[in-house]
């Protein structure tokens, strides 16, 4: 259900958007793009991870920073899509429950709304502290192309989203950029600027 954007007492609705953005690319930007269109948001904020926890130990993920950066770069002029600092500036390990009772002390009256993919919808039970989330956001689950439909997660408000269907991902970028291949059209020319003046993903990393 859209808001009537006419009604200026109307709680503000913003989206939270998560991620490691290792690098952004056009699948985070069309799922943000189409998430605040469809619901009607007044922002939608992609929330750069500090230490995402889930990947650490993994792989080598780029300093903070300059993932925020370049997330920066990405969504400068984008009406209503922010980047936001929240997690690098409260330093630490990033959980999703610390943001979002971060932004609901930040904006008591606004309705929030949780972004994910299907693939981070499917692992919400492995969440630290989550059990409290599902009373204070709603999660809109954006359909990821090639992934199977994942059942709706149990107890939680569920807005499903379908969005053009982009087979990308931050690991394929990576693999691009480090062997010389074109990422044109896959991450915004300025986000590409950025990526090559910080010296990011290079060749031999
Ligand atoms: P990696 O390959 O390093 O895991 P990623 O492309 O999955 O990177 P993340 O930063 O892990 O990017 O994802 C942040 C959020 O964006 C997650 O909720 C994820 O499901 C979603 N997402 C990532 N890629 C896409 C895409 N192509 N289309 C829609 N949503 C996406
Ligand atoms: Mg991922």
């Amino acid at each position: 259900m859209r808001p009537d954007p006419s009604d200026p007492g109307a709680p503000s609705r913003i989206g939270i958007f998560g991620g490691t953005f290792d690098p952004i690319h056009i699948g985070h930007l069309v799922a943000a793009v189409e998430a605040r269109f469809r619901l009607g948001l007044d922002r939608v904020l992609l929330v750069v991870a500090n230490e995402p926890w889930q990947k650490v130990g993994e792989r080598a993920v780029t300093a903070a920073p300059a993932r925020l950066a370049v997330v920066a770069a990405a969504v400068d002029g984008v009406e209503g899509v922010e980047a936001c600092s929240l997690e690098i500036d409260r330093g630490g390990p990033s959980f999703p429950a610390d943001t979002v009772a971060e932004l609901r002390r930040r904006h008591p009256a606004a309705q929030l709304f949780l972004v994910v993919g299907e693939d981070v919808a499917a692992s919400l039970d492995t969440w630290h502290r989550a059990e409290a989330l599902p009373e204070q956001v709603t999660l809109v689950v954006v359909r990821r192309g090639g992934m199977r439909p994942v059942p709706a997660p149990a107890g939680w408000r569920v807005e499903p989203l379908d969005i053009p269907a982009l087979d990308i991902s931050s690991s394929e970028l990576r693999r691009r950029l480090a062997v010389g291949e074109p990422v044109s059209f896959l991450i915004p020319d300025a986000a590409i600027r950025c990526i090559r003046s910080l010296g990011l993903y290079a060749e031999g990393r």
